[in-house]
């Protein structure tokens, strides 16, 4: 701070790091960012941060940015670096070959969860409005789509119940498949300070997580599961509440189905559910697990928290279903300190998959078969929108691979490095003729691309990002891009490029603020929200219309928004990746405080002092018979790669089971997991591959 002068002037941002959504001051000395203050007065973390928020954006003023655009003709070429122009004609004519060739939904795009709600509205319009077809997916494909899924099938919204704040009146919290320390540091102190007030503590994982071992919680109950049995606890769990009368029969009678409720209890009093008969399929003590499911139902107001560890499995969406099903058989959904919170891993997956960042939904979760849905959008953009869903993500890669998807703009995503199985992608983008990357950096994807179109950081845009309790918080432009253009402009300059010689109405945003103008016009959930209305009540929770016009903290308080709760029937189906001879161990994977995600970012920042590899969590009995010890290197091999990683023993995990983060280009965690995947949403089962583990050299 001494080095960068005295602040003179501070502009209010939001984190572009986690769902929770911190506000920060970043403090200016001219133009030079000289730190970053938590903001007092921010909804979302009232002036507390993280390590990643506080110090991890020295990545923006870093050297590796790429500030020009940059084509090549083949893979194999070198870039050149050319103008704004060259490059997005470059960009425009490729595309618009190959879908003269191949047809008009040959291409598609893929848009970010790190990208201002404006931004991401404005790729899936440009994907259904100048493309002509649906293909538009995100990177809640690889994390919530499954809750996008079981939410909206049993409450009828896609989005979390509560808000933070009203963790203050929760009587037992419980914890599923999330690790709230590393992935969301801010409120995991929340959490942690109700915890020391007497809150009771469930948490299920199949590690013992920091929020086990630091709480100190009397009444508290770690189910360590099996990696891939979360339904078989869950509706073991229900089935006990169900069989010792411990339903709340008022709340259910009042909102929800009952005729599915009884259906449901048919389903789920049947004795295979039983604690007891899954203990060794679970590996959970059938006596904690009922203890734990009484104290759920009658401790008095139980929240329910739940990460990755639920959503990224074979049974991701099934298992939002049952702890759906939990939360409304105890009548928790509706009033201050119960519900059901996805805790968002990104800063903006909630706002992505509001703005119709999917092959199937437009902007407000609403199907692209609804004639009425279509008809509001085909008004406003003045083009017909296809019927047909597009394809998601994975499809797009096996289509590229199988010869029928040539073309891709990619915006804010590193897909070889994030998503399952690095070889299939690596494939599936080789075999295209277009791939456009547009990101702050030449990432891992870049290798197979033919456009780079630099991107600005959160630092340098104006927009909004939505956290994860529906909050739409401002981010500001702290300083000019570096590279020229916010992310919305140069996707408008990418779309007028493809109408060039088109009759179809040309794009003219001249601020973010106009494009939520239209989002405000088109999706109802979003009605009462302007750029006006954000400056003076300092943030909004969506839905935000005429009957809520300062937006909605807790969803679903006089009833389910829609209409009733849904009991959907959860049957436990076991994952086809399964532990044997050849690879004997279960490897599950997760994050690490100071890093995020594929680290493109942090590992840019002074925070990879405190993270500088990816390591291997190994139970020291798994080590002994491998003649393993502490430190040592290891291979790690599944049937998808293998690759090679340092080790630490520790209890933390069980027998059987192995622990990674992925924040390393060097490890590729990825290379080893396995192209199985949620069977409603396609949603990666990272959190379940069967591997073995033996001594290596350094590589
Ligand atoms: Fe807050 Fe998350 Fe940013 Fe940390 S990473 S400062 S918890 S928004």
């Amino acid at each position: 701070v001494a080095e960068l002068g005295t602040p003179t002037r501070s502009v209010i941002t939001t984190c572009a790091y986690c769902g929770v959504g911190c506000s920060f001051k970043a403090e200016m000395n001219g133009d030079q960012l000289v730190r970053m203050v938590p903001y007092k007065h921010g909804k979302a973390n009232r002036g507390h941060s993280c390590v990643k928020g506080r110090f991890a954006y020295g990545y923006a003023a870093h050297q590796d940015r790429i500030l020009k655009p940059m084509i090549r003709e083949r893979i194999e070429d070198p870039w050149q670096e050319v103008e704004w122009d060259e490059a997005l004609a470059f960009a425009a004519d490729r595309m618009r070959g190959i879908q003269a060739k191949h047809g008009r939904r040959s291409v598609g795009v893929i848009t970010s969860s790190r990208c201002t709600n404006e931004e991401t509205y404005l790729v899936q319009k440009l994907t259904r409005a100048v493309f002509g077809n649906n293909n538009t997916d995100t990177c809640a494909r690889v994390c919530h789509s499954p809750t996008g899924y079981g939410l909206g099938k049993t409450f009828g919204t896609s989005a979390g119940t509560q808000d933070f704040d009203s963790v203050e009146h929760t009587d037992v919290v419980l914890i599923i498949g999330a690790n709230p320390t590393d992935g969301h540091p801010v409120f995991a102190s929340r959490l942690k300070k109700r915890l020391r007030q007497g809150a009771k503590l469930i948490v299920v994982d199949p590690r013992r997580t920091d929020i086990v071992r630091s709480a100190h919680v009397e009444a508290q109950y770690h189910l360590p599961l099996r990696p891939g049995t979360n339904v078989a606890v869950i509706s073991a769990m229900a089935h006990v509440i169900v069989t010792e009368g411990l339903v709340d029969e008022a709340y259910i009678r009042d909102r929800c189905d009952w005729d599915e409720f009884q259906h449901y209890v048919e389903f789920i009093t049947n004795p295979r559910h039983a604690p007891e008969a899954n203990e060794a399929l679970t590996g959970v003590r059938a006596a904690d697990l009922r203890a734990a499911a009484r104290m759920f139902a009658t401790g008095g107001n139980g929240a329910i928290y739940y990460g990755l560890g639920v959503t990224e499995h074979s049974q991701g969406s099934t298992t939002v279903m049952a702890i759906a099903n939990l939360a409304m058989l105890t009548g928790n959904i509706g009033r201050p300190g119960v519900g059901v919170n996805p805790l968002r891993g990104q800063n903006n997956v909630q706002g992505a998959c509001d703005m119709g960042s999917f092959p199937h939904e437009l902007p407000g979760y609403r199907h692209v078969k609804l004639p009425d849905v279509r008809a509001i959008f085909e008004r406003e953009w003045g083009v017909a929108i296809d019927p047909e869903p597009g394809l998601r993500i994975p499809n797009m890669l096996d289509a590229a691979v199988e010869g029928t998807f040539k073309g891709l703009y990619c915006q804010g995503e590193d897909i070889l490095q994030s998503d399952p199985d690095t070889h299939h992608v690596a494939a599936g983008l080789k075999a295209m003729e277009c791939v456009i990357v547009h990101d702050l950096f030449l990432n891992e994807t870049a290798n197979y691309a033919h456009v780079f179109l630099p991107g600005s950081s959160f630092l340098e845009k104006d927009g909004t990002f939505t956290n994860a309790e529906r909050r739409i918080n401002r981010v500001r432009k702290v300083m000019a891009p570096r590279n020229g253009y916010e992310d919305w402009e140069v996707t408008q300059m990418l779309a007028n490029a493809l109408l060039k010689d088109s009759q179809g109405a040309k794009w003219h945003y001249t601020h973010p603020s106009q494009i939520m103008d239209e989002i405000a016009s088109t999706t109802p959930s979003f009605a009462g929200v302007s750029y006006e209305r954000l400056e003076e009540l300092g943030s909004i929770q969506w839905p935000c219309d005429e009957n809520a016009p300062e937006g909605t903290p807790l969803m679903h308080v006089n009833g389910f928004e829609t209409g009733r709760g849904h009991f959907m029937i959860t049957e436990y189906v076991a994952t086809d990746e399964k532990a044997g001879p050849r690879f004997p161990l279960l490897l599950t994977t997760g994050r690490i405080l100071s890093q995020y995600n594929v680290g493109a970012q942090t590992r840019r920042t002074e925070n990879s002092v405190w993270h500088d590899q990816d390591v291997l969590e190994i139970h020291p009995h798994d080590a002994e018979v491998r003649g393993i010890n502490d430190g040592d290197w290891v291979r790690l091999v599944s049937r998808a790669g293998e690759t090679t990683l340092m080790v630490t023993l520790t209890e933390r995990v069980a027998p059987g089971v192995v622990y990674t983060t992925f924040h390393h280009p060097a490890t590729q965690a990825n290379v080893v997991t396995t192209d199985f995947s949620d069977w409603a949403t396609n949603c990666p089962e990272y959190k379940v591959t069967a591997v073995q583990v033996s001594a290596s050299n350094c590589p």
